[in-house]
């Protein structure tokens, strides 16, 4: 065994769960992990206060897995979690842990898919249930006894469910579980509602925080990319060719990534290497003397693997994946602009993550400007650039050299010497795109700069807005529908309660939901018109803030 997976073993997790840890490529435990399991796992109650990308998932789920016994087949864990895609994000995280423990199964309940599997899956022992408030809810009030087993309790982004009004759902779901259960609640904030929900529910809780202190980097030039997950190869591939650098690393969370990361960059061309825990002290030693000598120009490493290296050559930092904390983006980025010299910093941040980034900002006390995946247009300058440094050297003793050569083919092939210089550079360059169509093909889809999960408050809510133009209704955009609910806010409804409820309670994606207008009295919101009958259907017993959402097709005439 290496140091690092020391690191979980450590932990006093029973050993099948380590191995599938292990398995997963984590090499030692975050932050918030390392304070949390023990805690879990001696049965206390917790509040954790930390943000999507500290690993916190993790944080709960392992120790829990620990705790249950897999031979009951009944209910024993319950995550809460305020999105139908963090439900099935967590659920999928358990499964992963569990791959080692025969007989632990996970079922995940939201809203949109049928009741009756989800039903039968609790019934035939699923040990863990993933679950959004709403939806399992619905359950209670089919069964109420659905709860009567469950032991372990976990609020998962406690804060996104009261912002999306689960309030009342959830004071229904504490008094169908056991009062003797283990609370767990994890936030990324904690305004008083979630301390007095604390106070009532758990049980002299242990608080868990990870202590950022404020940290100043200078000389680093620092800026993030917002990018979706499965983009992130092209995106640093697309990021390359415009960059200007001596020699690079790049962090990412997994042995895996590094491996297959550094595999995609050796096939385009670079002189990349992996680092990892994996690789042996002898072995990572000459990848370091390679990157400090040239041989290599990038270092994929994880932040065990990267411990203590320095490389002035190192003029660009690239975080393919986001740290766990703070302080940890502060220890990668150190990795370039050494001994005084200047250095880049780039960040790339999935739609999910953009409250790390405003605390990694918070922390540093810097702004991490938002930069832009360059365009056809550079791609294009970049590759000629390129090309045209690569030949440039070349041409002043060519002639002398291979002039004869060139009248000859010329002559036999029976082209202008333009055509056989075309037919070259297109063999030199290998396939390459060289023109803005091609290149264009090529670029990855990056996320909108904001994207509707992060507001859901729509332009009906803004309140610097004329009182005429909000109450003007917007021409509908097509395929979509105008829908009413007699819900406005005097009965304490905001934009993202109508928001979170469709959501969880319709299936939908967030893209397919129009604008979201509150008013005192009512509140209008625009639906996709295809299959619309269907979703109202589906929407008909939803309650929002306590009250039943009764949402209508509205006609403005
Ligand atoms: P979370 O904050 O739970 O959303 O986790 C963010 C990401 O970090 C997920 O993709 C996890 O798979 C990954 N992750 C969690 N813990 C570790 C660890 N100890 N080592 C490497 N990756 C991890």
């Amino acid at each position: 065994m290496t140091q690092e997976i020391g690191g979980f073993a450590a932990l006093e997790l029973h050993p099948n769960i380590v191995a599938a840890v292990v398995a997963t490529g984590y090499e030692e435990p975050s932050a918030i992990q390392q304070q949390s399991i023990p805690i879990i796992l001696a049965g206390h109650d917790m509040i954790g206060q930390a943000q999507t990308g500290t690993g916190k998932t993790a944080a709960f789920a392992l120790p829990i897995l620990h705790r249950i016994d897999p031979s009951k087949r009944e209910p024993q864990a319950l995550i809460l979690a305020p999105t139908r895609e963090l439900a099935l994000q967590v659920a999928t995280a358990f499964e992963t842990y569990a791959k080692q423990m025969p007989g632990v199964t996970v079922v995940a309940v939201y809203g949109g898919a049928p009741m009756g599997p989800q039903l039968k899956a609790i019934r035939n022992g699923a040990q863990i249930v993933v679950a959004t408030p709403g939806r399992l809810c619905d359950h209670l009030r089919r069964d109420e006894k659905v709860l009567a087993t469950v032991n372990h309790l976990v609020l998962d982004e406690a804060d996104e469910m009261l912002k999306l009004g689960f309030m009342d759902d959830l004071e229904v779901i504490f008094k169908a579980m056991p009062e003797s259960r283990q609370t767990v609640l994890f936030s990324a904030t904690l305004p008083q509602s979630i301390r007095a929900i604390a106070e009532r529910h758990l049980k002299d809780p242990k608080h868990v925080k990870i202590q950022s202190k404020t940290q100043t980097v200078t000389a680093i030039e620092q800026a993030h990319l917002l990018v979706h997950a499965d983009q992130k190869t092209a995106a640093v591939l697309s990021l390359l060719e415009v960059e200007d650098f001596d020699a690079l690393i790049m962090f990412v969370r997994t042995k895996q990534a590094t491996l297959d990361l550094a595999s995609a960059l050796e096939a385009k061309g670079y002189k990349a290497a992996a680092l990892n825990g994996d690789i042996a002290q002898n072995q990572r030693e000459r990848v370091i003397d390679s990157l400090k000598d040239g041989r290599l120009d990038i270092v994929v490493a994880t932040d065990v693997a990267a411990r203590g290296l320095d490389v002035p050559r190192i003029t660009h930092v690239f975080n393919v994946d986001m740290p766990y904390d703070p302080e940890s983006y502060v220890h990668r980025i150190g990795r370039t602009g050494r001994a005084g010299r200047e250095g880049r910093a780039l960040l790339l941040v999935t739609p999910r993550e953009r409250r790390m980034l405003q605390v990694i900002e918070r922390v540093t006390g810097q702004r991490v400007a938002e930069v832009r995946l360059p365009d056809a247009q550079a791609v294009l300058d970049a590759r000629i650039k390129k090309l045209t440094n690569s030949l440039s050297p070349l041409v002043a003793d060519a002639e002398a050299t291979h002039g004869d050569l060139l009248d000859r083919l010329t002559a036999d092939i029976g082209c202008s010497p333009r055509a056989l210089a075309a037919a070259l550079l297109r063999k030199a360059t290998n396939g390459q795109a060289l023109n803005l169509a091609a290149i264009e093909k090529e670029r990855p889809l990056v996320p909108n700069s904001a994207p509707r999960g992060d507001r859901p408050e729509r332009s009906g809510d803004r309140p610097d807005r004329g009182d005429r133009e909000r109450r003007a209704p917007m021409p509908l955009a097509e395929g979509r529908a105008r829908c009413r609910t007699a819900l406005g806010a005097r009965d304490g409804i905001a934009a993202k309660n109508l928001l979170g409820a469709i959501l969880n309670e319709g299936g939908l994606a967030r893209e397919a939901i129009g604008r979201i207008q509150v008013r005192d009295s009512f509140s209008l919101v625009e639906l996709p018109e295809d299959g619309l009958e269907k979703l109202l259907a589906k929407l008909k017993d939803t309650r929002v803030a306590g009250k039943q959402l009764k949402l209508r097709r509205y006609r403005e005439d």
